[in-house]
């Protein structure tokens, strides 16, 4: 099955096409809408369409067997991926006062699709579905009820198709089924969020009614105090901004790439430390908080830019809990291995590459392959 992926993004259009699971053709077109850019997405998708012909990875758009397509907000309604029609595109629409940055993009792909090629299947997976899962104690705020039944306001949880991934993977290195493992898996990229996983099902997750809760990001300040915002909204602060573009990692010490950080402590920089500091003691508080609510932890999985490539971060990550059998082996950790954890460890760590578009391309055909069943 020849299954084009897309990741539209409000100014770049991500594609990746697999066949039967093997990437034969990708890309990413940027600038879309800017001054000296591409005009739109319909645009950025013949772009896309004339590199893969000439690359020779597809013929045309329409010899495709099905599109998937990466969508940020499904809200409480989507659980599992589905078939793109006009329901579905109208439930997106009434879904972007939720996400407004990510899902009118996500929907401009989708319809752009549809206009170049109206006859193949298309559909939407979401990063909110796979924390669906969580029960009602983990997914609402104790703020009165009425403000969850008059504006959803409650956790959805987001990455989704990243710790799903991973879980699975994880699982596979173990041998086992998902169904029978507990895991903490930690997805440290630009965005991080860490999710408690019980049987293979999310029973928790850091990131909130948006993404900008739990753990230290690049520019995202994560967990803070609430009342915060609002002492500095009485400020005149563009809060908005500052939390979501001027915090994190960023904020602490002037610098969101994990790799800068890193480099400027090592060379004594004081705020780099502190930041470092931070940003590992959450993911530490954490871990210690889903290995409660799990009560037995089979792994721990690093993924994302910095869970993938820094071992320092996941040392730092791990430091003091030998307690709950998390034990780091350093020359493993340092030699880039898959299983970094101590032989004598309870709980297994690894690390693991996340990849969304691969598992996207994955749930598009188990999808398709059900509906013809
Ligand atoms: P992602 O959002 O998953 O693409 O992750 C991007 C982030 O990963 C970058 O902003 C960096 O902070 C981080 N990153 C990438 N490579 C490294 C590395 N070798 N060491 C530490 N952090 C890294």
């Amino acid at each position: 099955m020849r299954v084009l992926v897309l990741n539209a993004g409000s100014s770049s259009l991500k594609y990746r096409l697999f066949d039967c699971e093997k990437e034969i053709g990708a890309g990413v077109v940027e600038r879309i809408g800017e001054p000296g850019g591409v005009k739109d997405h319909m645009e950025a998708l013949k772009i896309a369409q004339e590199r893969l012909e000439s690359d020779g990875a597809l013929d045309s758009f329409d010899s495709l067997d099905a599109v998937g397509h990466r969508v940020v907000h499904g809200g409480e309604r989507f659980t599992r991926p589905a078939l793109v029609d006009e329901g579905l595109i109208e439930a997106l629409e009434e879904l972007v006062p939720l996400a407004p940055l990510h899902n009118p993009a996500n929907i401009e792909g989708i319809l752009t699709m549809r206009k170049i090629a109206p006859k193949t299947p298309q559909v939407a997976v979401f990063d909110t579905a796979f924390h669906q899962s969580m029960p009602k104690e983990a997914c609402l705020y104790a703020i009165p009820l009425e403000f969850y039944e008059r504006y959803a306001i409650r956790r959805y949880g987001f990455h989704g198709t990243s710790h799903a991934y991973v879980c699975k993977e994880a699982a596979k290195l173990l041998g086992r089924p998902p169904a029978s493992l507990n895991m903490i898996t930690l997805h440290l990229g630009n965005g991080a969020s860490a999710c408690a996983v019980e049987g293979g099902r999310s029973v928790d997750t850091s990131m909130g009614f948006t993404p900008l809760e739990g753990l230290v990001m690049g520019t995202r300040c994560g967990d803070i105090d609430p009342q915060i915002p609002l002492f500095l909204n009485e400020k005149g602060v563009d809060v908005q901004e500052l939390l979501n573009r001027r915090s994190g990692l960023k904020g602490l010490c002037g610098h969101n790439d994990m790799r800068e950080v890193l480099k400027l402590a090592d060379e004594g920089c004081d705020d780099a430390k502190i930041a470092l500091e931070i940003y590992t003691r959450r993911i530490r508080k954490y871990i210690g908080a889903y290995a409660a609510l799990l009560g037995r932890v089979d792994a721990l999985v690093f993924t994302a830019g910095i869970g993938e490539n820094s071992p320092e971060v996941r040392e730092l990550s791990c430091r003091g809990l030998e307690g709950f059998g998390i034990e780091i082996d350093r020359s493993k950790n340092r030699a880039g291995e898959t299983e970094i954890s101590k032989e004598a460890g309870r709980v297994k760590i690894f690390v693991v590459k996340t990849d969304e578009e691969l598992e996207i391309a994955r749930q598009t055909e188990a999808l398709l392959s059900d509906a013809r069943l």
